[in-house]
């Protein structure tokens, strides 16, 4: 369980977040929508611990971590640009996060398995990422978090770099792996689509205001305000 209450932002005099506030139950998937510049990202970083809140308080199952060090924190950001390590091969990069935390061999052998079967990886271990389709560098970046076995999932448009096609097979590959890892899952897009077909509960950000929150359904039918009805494509 997620909670927010009033997170607020500033960079210096300007005010990005005034105050947000929403809760996302364990095992939800909420995704996160907005136009260019609202706060998604913003919001995004400060559940990480990647960016301070200016003020506020986030919460998990009723810990304050909100000054918690990333580290600390039971999460995993995806980003767009997933950096993989040009080097290592597939294995390493999946493995990385475990070896510098200094967990068991085997268990990571153990983890790593698991996270290629779940993800197709199979016989593309010994790749390096420069041998790979754009489709399975975003699948080994994802590895990377799976291995880690995290509570809660942050996704940053991470389909944004793939075609159509990867993207809408990408789609279901993410959301079945929500379900599969028990995860709670935020996943940040532009893509009205992605929000109305991947989403237990959609939350529209503008001028880093939450506008409306819950199911797409809710969202469609009964707009609150015509933001919300022209960002959804409710008919007039
Ligand atoms: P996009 O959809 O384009 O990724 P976003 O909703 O993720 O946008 P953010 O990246 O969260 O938006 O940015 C929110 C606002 O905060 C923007 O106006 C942005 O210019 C501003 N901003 C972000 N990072 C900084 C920073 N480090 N310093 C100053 N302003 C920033
Ligand atoms: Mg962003």
């Amino acid at each position: 369980h997620l909670e927010l209450q009033k997170v607020a932002k500033s960079y210096g005099a300007v005010e990005v977040i005034p105050g947000v506030d929403f809760e996302i139950n364990s095992g939800e998937f909420l995704v996160l929508v907005g136009p260019s510049g609202s706060g998604k990202s913003t919001l995004l970083k400060m559940i990480a611990g990647l960016e301070e809140t200016t003020s506020g308080k986030i919460l998990v199952d009723g810990q304050d971590i909100t000054h918690l060090d990333p580290s600390a924190r039971d999460l995993a950001m995806v980003f767009q640009s997933y950096a993989l390590y040009p080097h290592m091969t597939v294995r390493d990069n999946m493995s990385f996060a475990l070896r510098m935390r200094g967990e068991d061999p085997a268990v990571i052998d153990q983890r790593v398995r698991e996270a290629v079967a779940m993800l197709d990886l199979g016989g593309l271990e010994d790749r390096k990422p420069g041998q790979l389709s754009g489709g399975q560098r975003q699948r080994v970046a994802m590895g990377r978090c799976v291995v880690r076995n995290p509570k809660l999932f942050l996704f940053d448009e991470p389909l944004s770099n793939l075609d159509a096609k990867l993207r809408a097979q990408t789609r279901i590959e993410i959301r079945r792996l929500h379900e599969r890892l028990k995860a709670t899952s935020i996943f940040v897009t532009h893509d009205q689509v992605e929000a109305m077909t991947m989403a237990d509960r959609i939350a529209l950000l503008k001028d880093g205001k939450l506008q409306q929150i819950g199911s797409p359904q809710d969202l469609y039918l009964r707009p609150r305000n015509t933001f919300v009805a022209t960002f959804i494509g409710t008919p007039e």
